[in-house]
């Protein structure tokens, strides 16, 4: 049996860490599988892209996950709610699309249920993050720099503010989705309010893979805290398993960790 190809579509892709985590996954288990890197400059190409080399699944990172869930002929629930797909399958020259980065999540938390969620960020992974959290029964506020994106989930039933209104309240779980100190150190938000808002939690979360500045905060303040990488192994790992069609063992989450 040839090797079945798998690819991540994005742009910029050079930094994903995506192929390693599955060839890493591939070699461990001995599957004939191949996964590389993709960049698509026009998101309208995907589809045609995919087919075009020969591709079993993919995944799509930033900027695309809205034109691959166009591109799909069926999705699953986070999918549909989130509008976006991060995992995509052919089967019978259809695509299936998925949303694993919901339930990535949810598996990053590691058992932590939150009764009140305060989500700092308003793109498309607090999309996921919010409807994740809502799944389990959590309250969720979405706090954002800009009114605009924060329409998306107002339309949804979610609590919105921007953060110039946003007040101190009881939040055991905080979570930045923003890209403040991504590449810089900054905090997302008055760093004085934060501060306020942290004291109170029992747990914060950062999307990004850094130290950053809202996780040192954290730190000081002596709260528990996590950083993304973990979010970005499990949405790995339920990828894989989607691609493989196949349920796996949890052994494989570390397999995957060692391999980034
Ligand atoms: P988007 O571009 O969709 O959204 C970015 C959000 O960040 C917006 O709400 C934007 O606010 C806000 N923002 C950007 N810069 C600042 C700033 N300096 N201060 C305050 N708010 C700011 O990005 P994504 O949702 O796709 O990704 C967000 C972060 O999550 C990234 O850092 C990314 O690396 C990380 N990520 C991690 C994953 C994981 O697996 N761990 C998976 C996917 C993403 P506004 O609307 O006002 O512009």
């Amino acid at each position: 049996m040839n090797h079945k190809l798998f690819a991540i579509f994005g742009n910029p892709v050079s930094h994903s860490k995506s192929p390693l985590i599955h060839n890493g996954a591939f070699k461990h288990l001995g599957l004939k599988g191949c996964y590389a890197r993709y960049e698509l400059n026009d998101g309208n190409e995907f589809k045609n892209k995919f087919f075009s080399l020969s591709l079993s699944g993919a995944n799509i990172t930033i900027p695309f996950k809205e034109d691959a869930f166009a591109a799909c002929d069926t999705l699953d629930s986070f999918a549909k709610q989130i509008g976006a797909v991060n995992t995509v399958v052919e089967k019978e020259g259809k695509l299936f699309g998925y949303n694993t980065d919901a339930p990535g999540f949810m598996a990053a938390l590691d058992g932590f249920i939150p009764k009140n969620t305060l989500i700092l960020g308003a793109g498309g992974t607090a999309r996921a993050i919010a409807f994740a959290l809502k799944s389990v029964g959590s309250n969720v506020l979405v706090a954002n720099r800009s009114k605009e994106r924060l329409l998306f989930f107002k339309e949804r039933g979610f609590e919105t503010v921007v953060f110039d209104e946003l007040q101190i309240g009881d939040f055991d779980l905080i979570v930045n989705t923003t890209s403040a100190g991504l590449k810089d150190d900054t905090f997302p938000m008055s760093d004085t309010l934060l501060e306020a808002l942290m004291s109170k939690a029992s747990f914060v979360f950062d999307c990004i893979y850094r130290d950053t500045p809202f996780l040192k905060m954290a730190e000081r303040l002596g709260i528990q805290k996590k950083d993304g990488i973990d979010m970005l192994l499990w949405q790995a790992f339920y990828a894989f398993e989607i691609f493989n069609d196949k349920k796996f063992d949890v052994d494989l989450f570390e397999v995957m960790k060692k391999s980034i």
